[in-house]
């Protein structure tokens, strides 16, 4: 018997996390999921979006699963789900992109991987609010260190990236490579522009490299990265990115394998582990039991992976594949549109995959 913390999150989430529960128990593990609410609806009771109760859960049983967070544009709280990697040091956020057969996509047999850090870099939180004084502190002091004028009604995001930081999230790549049996990882970076944050993420991840010579390496500068992974996907393997970057090509891969609706991530540090989704909450789907659960039970797939549980991982992945093959209970993201047939529901999708699971 398993203890797993469960935070559901908001707007789909729920539902989602509802849909995961019912294909994961199908396998006959027993799990007691550890209910843990964070979120907006928290942060208006408790004056907190992600409370210390819920960071001791995942901390006691060192593995979690979580449904999408909002984080309010702007104004309020800090992303919780950002919050949530650095206060755990999950450095290592993994997103697998791989192609089901039958999904309406652009593109055939990709198998990527998106291995992005998750604590440095424009992430870090360290932000200073225009005409603030103490922005217009560090604008002066910016300017009597560099010479450079920055106007002063501007507000600042710092970028740090260390060695520390880099050293082991390529390390992590390249284990990973060697783990799940790939054969090239590709740094991606901005270095010509940024010298000394992405310049050092790129001098550490050749270091890291040459400790590495039965893994291929290269690296590739961002913008010809989105470039190449729209027109030659498949000769890419293992990707490792620093945080911004690393976030909004997630969402380019999710794309190439048919959209966000099947794309799973996972967050790992040295001692926790939290899976979610790269989607967000949707809002504007909430409660209507129409989203795709899928990207939350390929989550929940790795995170059996993570657990040793191989053969109720792969039970569960043969009847997604079945299931989306066969095309009948799906949602409708991934309805062709010369299909007349209705699609399903978020329950009914899950409750096929049940079924199908409970028959094997
Ligand atoms: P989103 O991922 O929530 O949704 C964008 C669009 O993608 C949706 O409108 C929908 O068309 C499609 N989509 C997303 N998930 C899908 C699914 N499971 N099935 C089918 N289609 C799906 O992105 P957003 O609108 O930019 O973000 C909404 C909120 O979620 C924001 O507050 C954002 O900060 C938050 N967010 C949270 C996380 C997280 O919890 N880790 C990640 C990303 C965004």
């Amino acid at each position: 018997m398993y203890t797993i913390t469960l935070i559901p999150g908001d707007g789909i989430g729920p539902e989602i996390s509802e849909a995961m529960i019912k294909v994961v128990e199908a396998t006959g593990l027993k799990i007691n999921w550890d209910l843990q609410n964070a979120g907006e609806e928290v942060y208006l009771k408790e004056g907190n979006p992600l409370p210390e109760r819920v960071l001791e859960s995942i901390k006691k049983n060192k593995i979690a699963i979580k449904g999408p967070i909002t984080t309010p544009v702007g104004t309020g709280f800090r992303s919780v789900n950002v919050t949530l990697r650095q206060a755990l040091d999950l450095y290592a956020c993994v997103r697998p992109c791989k192609s089901f057969k039958g999904v309406r996509t652009r593109y055939e047999n990709i198998d990527l991987v998106i291995v992005r850090e998750n604590t440095e870099d424009l992430y870090a939180g360290i932000e200073f609010k225009k005409g603030e004084k103490d922005t217009l502190d560090l604008i002066d002091f910016i300017s009597s260190k560099s010479g450079k004028k920055i106007r002063e009604d501007s507000g600042i995001s710092i970028k740090p990236i260390s060695v520390f930081g880099t050293e082991r999230i390529i390390k992590f790549a390249f284990e990973y490579a060697r783990k799940n049996g790939r054969k090239k990882v590709t740094a991606v970076h901005k270095a010509n522009i940024m010298k000394y944050s992405d310049g050092l993420f790129l001098e550490v991840a050749r270091d890291v490299a040459s400790r590495y010579p039965d893994i291929e390496f290269e690296d590739k500068i961002v913008d010809n990265m989105c470039m190449q992974l729209v027109q030659k996907p498949e000769l890419y393997d293992v990707l490792v990115l620093p945080n911004l970057y690393g976030d909004i090509i997630s969402d380019l891969a999710a794309g190439l394998i048919g959209g966000l609706g099947l794309a799973p991530g996972a967050n790992i540090g040295d001692e926790y582990a939290v899976f979610e989704p790269t989607h967000g909450s949707a809002p504007k789907y909430k409660g209507l039991n129409k989203i795709n659960p899928l990207a939350i039970i390929l989550s929940a797939v790795m995170m059996l992976r993570h657990l040793n549980e191989f053969d109720a991982a792969m039970k569960i992945e043969k009847a997604i594949s079945e299931i989306i093959q066969e095309g009948k209970f799906v949602t409708y993201d991934m309805k062709s549109p010369n299909d007349s047939t209705p699609p399903v529901g978020t329950q009914e999708m899950a409750e096929a995959l049940a079924k199908r699971i409970k028959s094997y």
